[in-house]
Parts: structure tokens; C-alpha cells; sequence
């Protein structure tokens, strides 16, 4: 599918940080070639518990090196304050603008949940401690996180982590645009209209991103998991038709005034580049 359609609404990116010299290197070319598309900001996620805390400062100073806007991810889950404002103090420090703020989950085995329950905390303490400093971004679900006790509690408390102090949202994947579109105007009716940028995930391994769903609680439909599956170890068919799908949601959500797209490029290039280069935002 190849469309001619221009847009102006901004794009980015998010890697994981990675554990090797060697795998740094190879991110670095990723984000070069991610670089014809003149992204916003690439973000980088942050392991539970402060996990990969190391791997992700210095993944967000290669970026910044390198001319380039970063986000961290921040999860408070298992944290203090103290720590929490310490990572806060070298973000500032190293000159990040932009942060995506997270409660995360607790790592099996975990049981100490911390000075923060939720990431409306997170939020209210990073606007406490540094003003305006950082852009906050914050996690949506347009299908319901996984752990909600029910849809309409899950969007109150949305609507609260936004009211907390957050600029604005990025989502969890989904492949149904309707659940993306009832749940900006959810909040549009409920008095929120702060900008809710869609979360895409580029299809490249059908058994990879079905558990990942599982997990995440993102629902892939029957037809398309069928037609996946159905392709078997024929990887260049179901990136066909990955490519395809994505490419058309990507489509329909910027026509349908999506302000921005947030790809999850899984640190690889080439899908996320077909996929830009069919909406026309390749330069
Ligand atoms: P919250 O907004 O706190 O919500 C979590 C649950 O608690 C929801 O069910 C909500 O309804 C409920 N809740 C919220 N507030 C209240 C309240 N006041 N009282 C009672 N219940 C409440 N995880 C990582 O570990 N590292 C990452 O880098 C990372 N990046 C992500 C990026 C994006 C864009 C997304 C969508 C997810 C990311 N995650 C990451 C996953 C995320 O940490 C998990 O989904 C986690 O389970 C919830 O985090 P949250 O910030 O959405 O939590």
C-alpha cells in the first residue's frame, strides 16, 4: 500500500536499552536511520524497579551526544522519594526535557511496593520537585489496562494521572482503531483534551507480539490472528501483511486527527521505515 499522504503531526520513537558495547553500536545505526524521519523525541523504557537504570542514562546521553531529543521512562513501583529525586537530579543534570512517567509493575518475588502506588503520584511528585521542567508524558489504555477493575474506573484514574500535572498520553499498542477513538472522546466528554498520541507496534513475529499482548492486555483481532498464525514460519508473508495493517491503521488514525504516532520499533529500523515511507513521511 503506498499512499502520497503528507502530515505535520510529530512522530517518535522508543527503544529498550541495551545490555552490550556491541549492542549499543548496532542501536546507534538504528537510530541514525530512524533519524531521516526527524523524530520529535526517541524515548527509552526503564526496567522494573530501576532495573536498568544505567543502561537507560546511558542510552538517553548517546541519543543527546548525538544531536537528537531523549525521553526516559521512569517507573516508581519498589522506589523512594529520595530515589526518585535523585534520578530526577541527574536527568536535569544531563539537560532532559521530556520524561514518560510510569508506576510499572513489580518484578515477580517483589512484594515492596514503595513510597508510590500509582503513576498519578509519580506525576504529582515530578511537578512538585522540578516545577515545569520536564514535558511528562504518561501511559493510556485504550483497551483497558490489564489490571483495571473495570473500563470506567480505569479512565477516572486516566483522567486523574492527567489532571496530576501530565502534558500528555502516549497509548498501548492496539490494532482496533475504534477502542483508540472511544477513549479520546471518553475523555474529550469528561473535560480532558490533552494530546493522547497512539502507541504503534510495527508486526514483524507473529508468536513474539502475540505474547506480548497477552501480557499487556492488547487484543490482536481473530481474523488477523488467524491469518497470521496461518502464515506459519513464512516470515515475509506476515510481514506483508503486518506492513499492510499497520501502515492502514497508522493512516486512518492521522486522518482521524491522531497527534502524533509513537513507535514501539523494538530497536529495528526497517518496519517502521516501510511503514513511514507509505504514509508519505520519509523525506
Ligand atoms: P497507573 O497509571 O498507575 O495505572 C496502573 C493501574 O492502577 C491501572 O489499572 C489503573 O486503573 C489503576 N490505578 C491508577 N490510579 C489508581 C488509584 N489512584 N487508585 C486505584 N487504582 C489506580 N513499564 C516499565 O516497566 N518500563 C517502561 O519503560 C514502560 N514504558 C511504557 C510505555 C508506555 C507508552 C506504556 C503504555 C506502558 C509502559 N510500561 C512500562 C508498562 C507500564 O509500566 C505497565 O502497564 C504498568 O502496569 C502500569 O503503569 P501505568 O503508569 O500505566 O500505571
Amino acid at each position: 500500500m503506498t499512499t502520497t499522504k503528507q502530515t505535520s503531526q510529530p512522530i517518535s520513537f522508543e527503544f529498550f536499552p541495551t545490555k552490550t558495547a556491541e549492542g549499543a553500536e548496532k542501536l546507534a545505526l538504528v537510530r541514525d536511520k530512524l533519524s531521516v524521519l526527524d523524530p520529535l523525541y526517541y524515548s527509552v523504557t526503564y526496567g522494573a524497579g530501576g532495573s536498568t537504570q544505567e543502561g537507560t542514562l546511558n542510552t538517553i546521553k548517546s541519543i543527546m551526544d548525538a544531536g537528537y531529543s531523549a525521553a526516559p521512562h521512569l517507573s516508581c513501583i519498589g522506589s523512594t522519594h529520595e530515589g526518585i529525586k535523585s534520578i530526577l537530579d541527574i536527568f536535569m543534570a544531563r539537560g532532559v526535557k521530556r520524561i514518560v512517567a510510569l508506576r510499572g509493575d513489580l518484578p515477580s518475588g517483589h512484594r515492596d511496593v514503595g513510597e508510590f502506588r500509582y503513576a498519578n503520584e509519580l506525576v504529582e511528585f515530578i511537578r512538585s520537585e522540578t516545577n515545569d521542567h520536564f514535558h511528562i508524558e504518561v501511559a493510556a489504555y485504550p483497551e483497558v489496562h490489564p489490571q483495571a477493575r473495570d473500563a470506567n474506573t480505569d479512565l477516572k484514574h486516566f483522567i486523574a494521572k492527567m489532571n496530576a500535572g501530565a502534558n500528555s498520553a502516549i497509548t498501548q499498542y492496539f490494532f482496533n482503531i475504534d477502542a483508540y477513538l472511544y477513549f479520546v472522546d471518553s475523555c474529550q466528554k469528561a473535560g480532558m483534551d490533552k494530546p493522547i498520541v497512539p502507541g504503534i507496534m510495527p508486526i514483524s513475529n507473529y508468536s513474539r507480539l502475540a505474547g506480548f499482548s497477552d501480557m499487556c492486555g492488547a487484543e490482536i483481532p481473530r481474523w488477523l490472528a488467524k491469518r497470521l498464525q496461518g502464515y506459519g514460519d513464512d516470515i515475509d508473508s506476515i510481514k506483508a501483511l503486518g506492513l499492510e495493517v499497520i501502515s492502514k491503521l497508522c493512516e486512518q488514525l492521522l486522518a482521524a486527527g491522531a497527534p502524533g504516532l509513537h513507535f514501539y520499533t523494538l530497536n529495528q529500523s526497517k518496519t517502521t521505515l516501510q511503514i513511514c515511507e507509505n504514509l508519505g513521511l520519509k523525506k
